[in-house]
């Protein structure tokens, strides 16, 4: 990152859409030295008037679910379409595990070739809130260089569906057919997020089983309360590998669109879900500013609260106080 970066430029080339200079505003974003900070929020106050405009699709599912391969047909399907289309990814398992589940593979190879798309891998991190955070500013400078869709791809690490949950507009999971949700790994929850649940790999000998599978989703929804108001989720199949199914896929994604449009749900979720961002920052920005001052004496309090020779309710009225 060149020092001080140079925000003019950084801001005419994301709103003419240069992929290069696009990169480097994220790298800006992304980056967690104080000394970049001030530079990236005026990067995202300039920006921001013209974020918005995409259609923001979270995506979830184990690994080997066919995620990439799915984001790649739906990516080259949607290019075909003169539509521009950006692929973010939320993985904090690289600062669990050390290595990262989303980007140690070669991934979407033919997308990653096209003009029209954008890929960018997680940004690393130690915490879920921080990747996910630099991830929504990510997917606003992607909107305001003029992408059409952001696709959002996750895996069950964590909260993490639950943070790009909060980042989309509709949440996608990608099933198998044949293996029971426990041996898939979806945690319990998950499937209350989705907007939509795709079996994958409907092709050869798994055409059938697939298809059952997706009479199966449909019966849990119907017990479902659904996660978005007024929306019924649905099931639907699809072969990502020989790009069957995708176009079904996209149809629903829009269908949905109008729909919530439509009700109010859309708008009102979106103003929902800053509000909630700023909140969360706001509560994880005070806790570590009054942690930090108040060090020596939470401690003294926690050994006190924690040997019982102290009441939990005296405490925190003390350190408050
Ligand atoms: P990810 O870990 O969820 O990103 O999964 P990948 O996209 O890497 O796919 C895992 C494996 O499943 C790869 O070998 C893919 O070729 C294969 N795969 C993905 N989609 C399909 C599909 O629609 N049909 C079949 N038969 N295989 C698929």
């Amino acid at each position: 990152m060149r020092n001080p970066p140079d925000i003019d430029s950084l801001v005419e080339g994301v709103l003419a859409s240069d992929r290069a200079r696009l990169a480097r505003a994220i790298t800006l974003v992304e980056s967690r030295a104080p000394k970049h900070a001030p530079y990236a929020q005026e990067l995202m106050q300039r920006i921001l008037p013209h974020a918005g405009g995409a259609m923001r699709v979270g995506l979830t599912g184990v690994p080997g679910a066919g995620k990439s391969t799915f984001i790649e047909a739906m990516g080259m399907y949607l290019c075909k379409q003169d539509k521009k289309v950006a692929v973010l990814a939320v993985d904090p398992s690289s600062s669990v595990t050390g290595g990262s589940i989303l980007g140690d593979k070669t991934r979407m190879e033919d997308l990653s070739r096209e003009p029209n798309a954008f890929i960018r891998p997680s940004p690393s991190g130690n915490s879920l809130g921080g990747v996910a955070a630099r991830t929504r500013e990510a997917l606003l400078l992607c909107e305001a260089a003029g992408y059409d869709v952001i696709l959002v791809e996750t895996v069950g690490v964590g909260q993490s569906e639950t943070a790009v949950r909060t980042m989309t507009d509709f949440f996608l999971l990608l099933q198998i057919a044949g293996a029971g949700d426990e041996l898939q790994g979806i945690k319990k929850g998950v499937i209350e997020l989705a907007d939509a649940i795709v079996v994958n790999k409907a092709d050869g000998d798994n055409v059938i089983r697939a298809r059952q599978a997706r009479v199966e989703y449909e019966r849990v929804f119907h017990f479902l309360h659904p996660f978005t108001p007024g929306w019924k989720p649905k099931a639907l199949t699809c072969s990502a590998l020989e790009h069957e199914g995708v176009d079904q896929v996209w149809d629903l994604i829009m269908r949905f669109r109008r729909e919530m449009k439509a009700s109010g749900i859309f708008d009102e979720r979106r103003c929902e879900q800053n509000v909630d961002w700023f909140q969360s920052l706001l509560q994880q920005a005070v806790m570590q500013r009054f942690t930090t001052e108040n060090k020596a004496l939470i401690e003294k309090m926690e050994s006190a609260v924690g040997l019982g020779k102290m009441p939990v309710s005296v405490a925190l009225s003390d350190l408050l106080g």
